[in-house]
């Protein structure tokens, strides 16, 4: 079943496609691997019904698409998509497989790397081909105090989780073209171990924050949840997205989902605001790509201020009153 032709493949999540853009970011980051490898870049997808995405996907950098189509495939089965990867890894023997560190890929990467008896880096922030031509897999590790390269030396795939937001997609191009490889299902898949009743669908914000130009990001410094609160005023008067540190999403004065951070998310906008967070590197790794950062502290030799393009030593909670104040102030006068 091997071609022999060295591939990276790529797991296509396509769930909540519009929002989720992970699967279209590492096709475009494998498309800038291959061609230090002479590879092809692949995607694999599993469901029902998959030729929306097929074409995406192809629009997107995949020179080749294995597809396994089935109504027993239409919803996300962990126990059945593992088991299909595993197969198709076996029969193809791909160089590489990039998944995205989304809940699902989190879940399933490590169960296929087990079954493949390979290694796996999770939540990666970077991704290069050495000069033996292996996969540098570029992740924080030690809680995010150093940044680890990792390479898996001797077995194949070498596989990696990488963070939505992290890579940019490669804008669509319908002139595009690519292989489908439709792949029968095998007749002896294991059965789900998880009966799904019903699927809500969490409403979605308007924008996404990876993909923010201008992030309003909060941390303890705010002080309260009420106080928090106003930075989300600040942002729609900013056309802004808001995130924060991880003490503020353990207070729940913010959802998980807008962490920023090595345990959430990346974010690179045109301008950042960061109101009384301290600059631990856990959150500043992902904050790095910002292009100018405004902080505000009270201590003037917090981190975060020392990276700053623009230290603001103040109170976050009243400078973020009167920046509401003057803006509102603003709008009325024009
Ligand atoms: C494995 C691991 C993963 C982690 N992942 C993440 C992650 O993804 N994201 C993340 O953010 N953290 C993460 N952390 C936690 C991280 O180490 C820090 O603890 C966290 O980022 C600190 O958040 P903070 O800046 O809001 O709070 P603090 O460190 O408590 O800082 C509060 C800041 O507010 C300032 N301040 C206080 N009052 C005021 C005021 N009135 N006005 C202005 N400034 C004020 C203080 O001077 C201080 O600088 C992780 C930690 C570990 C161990």
């Amino acid at each position: 079943m091997n071609t022999n032709r060295c591939s990276i493949w790529v797991f296509g999540d396509y769930r909540n496609y519009f929002q989720n853009r992970v699967t279209l970011q590492l096709l475009s980051k494998a498309n800038d691997l291959a061609p230090k490898l002479a590879a092809e870049v692949c995607a694999v997808l599993f469901g029902h019904d998959l030729d929306e995405y097929v074409y995406e996907y192809i629009a997107h950098g995949a020179r080749k698409i294995y597809v396994v189509e089935h109504p027993c495939l239409k919803n996300y089965s962990i126990e059945k998509y593992t088991d299909l990867m595993v197969r198709l890894a076996l029969d193809y023997q791909p160089e590489a497989i990039l998944v995205g560190a989304t809940s699902f890929g989190k879940e399933f990467a490590p169960r296929v790397a087990k079954r493949l008896g390979t290694g796996l880096t999770a939540d990666c922030i970077g991704l290069e081909i050495t000069e033996k031509g292996q996969l540098l897999q570029i992740a924080p590790s030690f809680g995010g105090n150093l940044v680890a390269e990792i390479i898996t030396p001797k077995q194949r795939p070498q596989m990696a989780t990488v963070r939505p937001g992290v890579f940019q997609e490669i804008p669509h191009d319908n002139q595009l073209r690519g292989e489908v490889v439709r792949i029968p299902i095998p007749e002896n898949l294991p059965d789900d171990r998880v009966r799904l009743i019903a699927y809500e669908r969490q409403e979605q914000r308007e924008q996404r924050i990876e993909e923010a130009t201008v992030v309003v990001c909060g941390g303890r410094g705010m002080g309260s949840r009420k106080k928090f609160k106003k930075l989300f005023d600040l942002a729609e008067l900013l056309s802004a997205e808001v995130g924060g540190t991880r003490p503020v999403v353990y207070a729940g004065w913010l959802d998980s989902d807008a962490l920023v951070g090595q345990a959430g998310k990346h974010v690179k906008p045109q301008i950042l605001l960061s109101f009384g967070i301290s600059g631990a590197i856990q959150h500043t790794a992902a904050i790095s790509d910002a292009d100018f950062i405004i902080a505000v502290n009270k201590n003037p030799n917090a981190t975060m201020m020392k990276m700053a393009d623009v230290a603001v030593v103040a109170d976050a909670n009243q400078l973020c009153t009167a920046l509401i104040k003057g803006l509102k102030e603003r709008i009325q006068t024009r």
